[in-house]
């Protein structure tokens, strides 16, 4: 595990100064009630959050790192079952956080700690909140409580009520260079060079990203079929290009299972034009999909940096299609046609 000055034992690469922040404010116990920690997804907020709240419950006297990782409090935190963290998160099948949900957390969060310790909650992903979530959860932000660290992690910090902003401390990740994700898959994960190389430059900044593909083959081969379905878009043939769709929502897909796919989908295609733009430029070295460079190549040939251009407005248009709860398919469809 990386350990980072001595003194914070978290496995994060990266954003030194958000983690130089935490490290005072943890040393001279001056912990704010709520934080934001912002950033792109996959970029490590959710570890930092879950790292402070085991900073925070660690029963050790005077550890040379926090967390120590061997008290009973550590045990349990590392396990998921620390009685005093709580972390809500949209459900897969819903819409959104309801307000239910933050209902509870917030009764959790009141009930006094057995062990004395701080209680901890951590809302993944904020920009999901319910407008009830949101009025239900401003309550308890407006009147802080001793030993209570509520933490809301977003990728986006704009859809969120000034009023939560202005009642948190914000601490803005950054994406962190591929030169440190690569050594940290070696030293920390085991990577070999290869799978390093290649996951650290896949993941564009974002350790997390990096980490997910090292340990995740399903996550990892998800993704290649849908680099590998942008391929079969850049077809001059119409009716693969909507075959290749088929098979990225199938029949069965329906609800915000269809919109996910989607999504999902149009976010590699974004990352794979952006390829065919930087090896437009002539700036191969700095794209994202090595595993993909013959195809990519082969395929500039068709492109201008015009109808590039078009192209990555195409699929923001679908994204923005999405958003405003166009059938699925059709915003993928609307890619298709494109070409
Ligand atoms: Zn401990």
């Amino acid at each position: 595990m990386k350990t980072h000055k001595n003194k914070l034992n978290w496995p994060i690469v990266g954003n030194s100064h958000i983690f130089d922040f935490l490290e005072k404010s943890l040393a001279n116990k001056k912990v704010a009630g709520s934080y934001i920690f912002t950033g792109p997804a996959n970029i490590g907020k959710t570890t930092a959050a879950y790292f402070f709240a085991r900073s925070l419950v660690c029963e050790a006297e005077g550890a040379p790192a926090l967390p120590c990782g061997q008290c009973p409090a550590c045990l349990a935190a590392a396990k998921g079952i620390h009685s005093d963290i709580y972390l809500i998160k949209k459900p897969a099948d819903k819409k959104n956080i309801s307000i239910d949900q933050v209902r509870d957390f917030i009764r959790s969060l009141s009930l006094s700690s057995f062990l004395n310790s701080y209680k901890i909650g951590i809302i993944k992903g904020a920009e999901n909140l319910s407008e009830g979530a949101v009025n239900a959860l401003l309550k308890t932000l407006e009147e802080p409580k001793i030993k209570v660290v509520i933490i809301l992690t977003a990728a986006d910090i704009d859809v969120l009520p000034k009023t939560i902003l202005s009642r948190s401390q914000i601490l803005n990740f950054s994406p962190v260079k591929s030169a440190a994700i690569y050594d940290d898959l070696i030293k920390n994960y085991q990577a070999q060079r290869s799978q390093a190389k290649n996951f650290s430059r896949l993941a564009a900044g974002r350790p997390a990203l990096a980490i997910k593909f090292l340990q995740n083959r399903e996550y990892y081969e998800d993704y290649q079929r849908l680099a590998r379905s942008f391929i079969g878009l850049l077809s001059p043939d119409i009716n693969s290009r909507f075959s290749a769709i088929e098979n990225i929502i199938g029949k069965e897909a329906s609800g915000q299972e269809a919109v996910k796919l989607a999504l999902g989908a149009l976010q590699v295609w974004q990352n794979l034009a952006r390829d065919l733009m930087l090896l437009d430029l002539n700036l191969a070295d700095l794209a994202q999909h090595e595993a993909f460079a013959e195809e990519l190549s082969a395929a500039k040939g068709r492109f201008n940096l015009k109808s590039l251009l078009s192209l990555i407005n195409v699929l923001k248009q679908s994204r923005d299609y999405l958003a405003a709860n166009v059938n699925p398919r059709l915003a993928l469809e609307n890619v298709a046609v494109s070409f």
